[in-house]
Parts: C-alpha cells; structure tokens; sequence
C-alpha cells in the first residue's frame, strides 16, 4: 500500500530536488510541470519568438496560431462553447480584479455584492474595494457547522439588492467543495450575476461551465501543472457583453484617435498589450497532458492518498482538522504549538507544507486560529511523501512538546 504515483516520473522537479525539499506537499499554492510544459515553453522561445495578431511574417504567424490554439484548447477543456468566451489574464487575482473594474458601472450605491466568509483575498479584497469605491454594501455569507456557505442563510441574505454573488468553489484552507449549483440557482433567481472562484476547483476534477451555469469563472494556470503568470477568465457571451474595458493599450484598440478610441470585443479586448504567449503555449501543453491521463484514475489516486493522509494526522494526539476536507488538501492546528514553529521544523526535514493564513485572513480569524498547517497533494503525489511527512511530523511534535 505504498500508493506510487504512475505521473511521478513526468514532472522533472522530483529528480531536481535535493535533500533541502525530498517532499513536496504544498501543490495547493503551485503544481509542478510535467516535462511535456517545458518542452514546449523551451520550444517556443527556442524555435523564434514573435508576437501575436500583428505580424504578418512567418513567426508571427505561428506564434498566433500556438496562442489562439491554446485558448481553443482552455475552451475544449471548460466545454465552453467558443473560444471568444476565454480572456488570458496573468491569473485569478488578475481575473477577479478585471472583473471587479469592469462591472463597477453596473452598481448603485446602496446595492449588494455577496461573497462568503471563506474567500480568498483574491476573491473578497476586490469587492471590498469595489464597495468602497461605489458605496455598496459587501455582503459575507456564514459558513455552517461543516464549512460550507450555509445555504438557508444565503437564501436569507441574497435579495433584490445583491447584484453579484462572488465563490469558491473549493476552499483551499478547508478543501471542502462549495454547494455551488443551489447557490448559482440563487443567485440567478434574484437576478444577480454570479463569479466562481476556480483556483482550487479547476485542478481537481473536470467541470462543464455550460452545465455548472455561472456567468463567469476564473482560475490560474499555474495550480494546475501550467506555468505562472497566466489566468484565465471564462465568461458567458452575455456576461462577457457587460464587462468594461479596464486596461488601455494595444492589442485590444479596433480604432483609435488622439482623443477618441473604439475597443475590441471579449476575447482581445481584455488583453491590452502583448500577452504571455510563451506561457499559454505551454499551458496548452499542460491540457494536453492532462487530456492524455486517465481522469478516473487520476481522481481514484488522489482520493486513496487523501484518505491514508487525514487516517494519518488523525493518529496524532492533540491534531484537530480545522474542518472534513472532501479532496486535495487537509488543514490542522495542534494543541500547544505554534503552525509557524511547527512548519520551521518541517522545512528543515526537507518537508514542504504551508503555514499561516493561506490568503484567508477573515476566516481565520472567525476560527480564532492565529494561523494554521496546510498540506495539499498534487498527481504526482504518493504513499512515500506521506510517510516522510508523518514521520517528520512526529519528530518535530517531539521536539516541540
Ligand atoms: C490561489 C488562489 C487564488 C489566487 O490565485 P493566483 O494564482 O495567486 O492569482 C484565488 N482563489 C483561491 C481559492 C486560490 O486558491
């Protein structure tokens, strides 16, 4: 019952590390990349770099096609219906921040936005500060007993008023997936647009946008085997139809003046200067690999690692689970010792786990926890990262009690 990983051998960073990380648990706040991502971001570069929609020249035009390709690949992947749906951002903080600009003319003071005590700061501090901006009124759906938006009080809270519903749909401090279709069917109900928070969700299982019904998603390529500075914001045509523009330049201009100017449609028009072409080809890569593993197989190996981990922490004395994770992740505090001592002695054992707030600092308050240990499993994961895990764990416990 080792529980190898079969990808393991694809993601040259577990060779690479040394003594100082022999166990990587820490995918929730960024995956490692299979070979077949370098390949291509080296690919690219070394094959003649160009930029895209402009040049009429031989790389120019392969630059474009790679890059275009790679949305219709993000497009295939969400089930989208057209590759125009799919904007590339540099990642979900990106996402949620052109989101919150560019419906800031839909608001009028005294209206609501919604979002749940859970967010990541990504996923509240740009409401929070488009309510400032507007003067509106930034509604924090409670979380129940288990962890999860309390789905009675939401259909309390969420009224004629509220104009934009805002959530995760996994947390990634309590690895809990989020009632996401009765809160969408609320939000539609009362006429309020809806924003998924994806960063946690995407990596972990496929979901189908036509039938999750949100208007928009977001998620960054990076958690999910892509390389960093990439985003994605999916939106629904009509959806899409609202947004402003919110950042100026080339690329996303169709005619300009000096003092007048005429913008783009969604997809370029929310692209404004040269975009990460190296960085959506690879991330098409990514897709690529993912679409060639088996799905089912990849979930059964995560489900059984998640299960041996939480049976593991569980034998600790004193480890309290800060709530039941369903997937991925598991976050715990234990009694008398500090996260941050705690994950000192950890690293130092070559053990990569997160400690802190994980970019939740609300809900960490409301647990009254000053901080707490996260561990979050990739694919690549297996048995032996958990072991080393659990027996670095009791030798700090050890030395900390
Ligand atoms: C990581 C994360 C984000 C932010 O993603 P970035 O890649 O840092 O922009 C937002 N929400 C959740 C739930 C996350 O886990």
């Amino acid at each position: 019952m080792s529980l190898p990983s079969p990808w393991r051998a694809d993601f040259p960073a577990f060779a690479a590390f040394g003594r100082d990380c022999q166990t990587y648990l820490d995918s929730a706040a960024t995956a490692q990349k299979p070979q077949a991502v370098l390949d291509a971001l080296l690919g690219y570069y070394a094959g003649g770099a160009a930029n895209v929609h402009r040049a009429q020249h031989a790389p120019g035009e392969r630059a474009t096609l790679a890059f275009e390709g790679a949305r219709a690949k993000v497009a295939a992947w969400l089930n989208a219906d057209s590759a125009s749906q799919i904007v590339f951002t540099r990642g979900a903080t990106e996402s949620l921040n052109l989101l919150a600009y560019g419906l800031e003319h839909l608001f009028a003071a005294g209206e609501q936005i919604a979002v749940s005590a859970l967010e990541h700061h990504a996923n509240l501090l740009p409401w929070q500060q488009l309510a400032q901006r507007r003067g509106l009124e930034l509604l924090v759906l409670p979380l129940d007993a288990a962890g999860d938006i309390d789905l009675e009080q939401a259909e309390r809270l969420i009224g004629p008023r509220t104009r934009l519903l805002a959530v995760s749909q996994l947390s990634n401090v309590l690895g809990r997936w989020q009632p996401l279709e009765a809160l969408l069917a609320l939000a539609r109900a009362r006429g309020a647009l809806s924003v998924v928070d994806g960063a946690q969700g995407a990596v972990h299982g496929r979901h189908d946008l036509q039938a999750l019904a949100c208007d928009f998603y977001v998620f960054s390529a990076h958690k999910l085997y892509g390389p960093d500075g990439l985003g994605v914001l999916y939106g629904r045509p009509r959806a899409l139809e609202r947004l402003r523009h919110w950042q100026f330049g080339g690329e996303m201009v169709q005619q300009a003046d000096y003092h007048e100017a005429h913008f783009r449609p969604a997809p370029l028009g929310f692209e404004a200067g040269t975009p990460a072409i190296g960085a959506a080809i690879a991330f098409g890569a990514a897709l690529d690999y993912l679409e060639g593993l088996d799905g089912e197989a990849v979930a059964a190996h995560e489900a059984a690692l998640h299960a041996r981990l939480l049976a593991g922490l569980r034998a600790f004395d004193g480890l309290r689970l800060l709530a039941e994770p369903h997937t991925a992740l598991a976050s715990f505090v234990v009694e008398g010792v500090h996260n941050a001592d705690l994950s000192q002695l950890l690293a130092e054992q070559g053990v990569a786990v997160r400690a802190g707030q994980h970019c939740a600092m609300p809900l960490l308050r409301r647990l009254g926890l000053p901080g707490a240990l996260r561990v979050s499993l990739g694919l690549y994961s297996e048995g032996d990262d958990l072991e080393r895990f659990f027996a670095a764990l009791h030798h700090a416990l050890a030395l900390l009690r």
